[in-house]
């Protein structure tokens, strides 16, 4: 595509985001109800839908098909005017999807790529309580039992459970292999009897994850997705599919809303007049920040493109979740510190957004979720050593 039919297709998210981006969400959703938030986030899903912008990176046939440089754009731009974020839907459209595209049955694709477009909420069932870091060792296990799959153990921190429809469940169906080759993928329905969902509230007041007990559930064998104990590459492939464009996704928002809140706070006068942002250091801190963020855009940008060429290096993704996770709690341990004691009095922020508030002390603490999901910081950094830069390997068991 050419740089003027980009720029008009550009502005055409510019018109389209002027017309439809809630000017008052961040009010709205403060304090919002589980049942506004989730009305609220079906509406929002279904207005992006409406113009293709909901999934832009599925295949056309089922409603996608935005090249990767309009992608990225469309990214900028949604940032840039400040759009709430898909997260009732970001494991349906990102993790279900890829997982089924890759790996399902026509059958399956047809019954739930559809229903995701329709708002059929999903949730990852991976982690369990002695597996997070090392999940091969996951123990819930499912026995072939007829026509259904018998599966009984828990699952822990799964993102959204109180609201998924459907469930990306990973369970051990044969204990006497080696771990990783003994675990499968099914798609587990949510309503199905001997499904427990407790929330767990979080240091914020919110209730993000949930853990989820399953008692004797019958699973039927069409659900499988992949082949019976090949769950385990497939698992890879989900989690690749929450990095790459949702990293740009996030990047451009703390680029843009991030960045403002922190910029508005360091302006704000102080007490006897004062601002933040006349103190050279603090002033020189800013400036910092920009420089990294700026890095941090160019990093996933690169990535993405890379990722469309098929030239994606075996650390590169993880190089880019590091850099964000670290560089968003350098940002939000700025905000904490610059707005000072008046700041740890704002204890409610909105919902459908993402770390980036202006709550500053809700906005950190809440960073530190983003250095363990998919992967926690020293996972990264033993994947960066070893696949990126060639060190020895981590010695087993340790
Ligand atoms: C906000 C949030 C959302 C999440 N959403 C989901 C979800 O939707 N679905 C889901 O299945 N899971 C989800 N998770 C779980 C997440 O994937 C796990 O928490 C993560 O993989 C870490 O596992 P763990 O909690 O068992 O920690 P552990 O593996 O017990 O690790 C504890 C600490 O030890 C370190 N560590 C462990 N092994 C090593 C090693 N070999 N070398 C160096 N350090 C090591 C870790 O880095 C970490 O700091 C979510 C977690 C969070 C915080």
């Amino acid at each position: 595509m050419s740089g003027s039919d980009l720029a008009e297709f550009r502005d055409t998210v510019r018109r389209w985001c002027r017309a439809h981006v809630p000017a008052e969400w961040r009010t709205t959703q403060t304090g919002a109800t589980d049942a506004e938030f989730v009305a609220f986030q079906r509406d929002w899903f279904q207005q992006l839908r409406a113009t293709g912008y909901a999934v832009p990176h599925w295949p056309r046939e089922y409603g996608g098909g935005i090249p990767i440089p309009e992608q990225i754009v469309l990214y900028q731009e949604l940032a840039a005017h400040d759009a709430p974020r898909l997260v009732l839907a970001f494991v349906a459209i990102h993790h279900a999807a890829a997982t089924l595209l890759a790996a399902g049955t026509d059958e399956q694709k047809q019954r739930h790529l559809p229903a995701i477009l329709d708002g059929e909420l999903w949730v990852q069932g991976f982690s369990e309580p002695d597996a997070g870091s090392d999940l091969a060792a996951l123990r819930t296990a499912a026995r072939r039992d007829g026509g259904d799959y018998v599966v009984t153990g828990q699952k822990v921190w799964a993102s959204g459970a109180q609201y998924a429809d459907w469930c990306l469940l990973l369970a051990r169906t044969d204990p006497d292999v080696p771990k990783r080759k003994g675990i499968s993928y099914f798609l587990m329905d949510m309503r199905s009897p001997g499904i427990e969902v407790r929330p767990i509230r979080q240091a914020t007041g919110e209730s993000h994850f949930c853990e989820i007990f399953l008692d004797e559930v019958r699973i039927p064998a069409a659900n499988l997705i992949g082949a019976e104990n090949r769950g385990w590459q497939l698992a890879q492939q989900t989690l690749g599919a929450e990095r790459g464009l949702t990293m740009l996704e996030l990047a451009e928002r703390l680029g843009n809303a991030g960045f403002r809140w922190l910029v508005e706070e360091c302006r704000k006068p102080g007490p006897l007049g004062q601002r933040p942002v006349d103190d050279a250091q603090i002033a020189d801190r800013l400036a910092r920040l920009e420089i990294e963020l700026a890095g941090l855009r160019a990093l996933c940008r690169d990535l993405v493109e890379r990722h469309d060429a098929g030239a994606v290096g075996p650390a590169d993704a993880s190089v880019v979740k590091l850099y964000y996770s670290e560089l968003l709690q350098r940002m939000t341990d700025f905000g904490v510190e610059v707005c000072g004691l008046p700041g740890q009095a704002v204890l409610r922020k909105p919902m459908s957004g993402g770390w980036e508030s202006g709550a500053w002390v809700l906005d950190f603490v809440g960073s530190w979720e983003w250095t363990v999901p998919g992967g926690s910081s020293e996972i990264q950094r033993t994947i960066i050593g070893e696949r990126g830069l060639g060190l020895p390997r981590e010695p087993a068991g340790a």
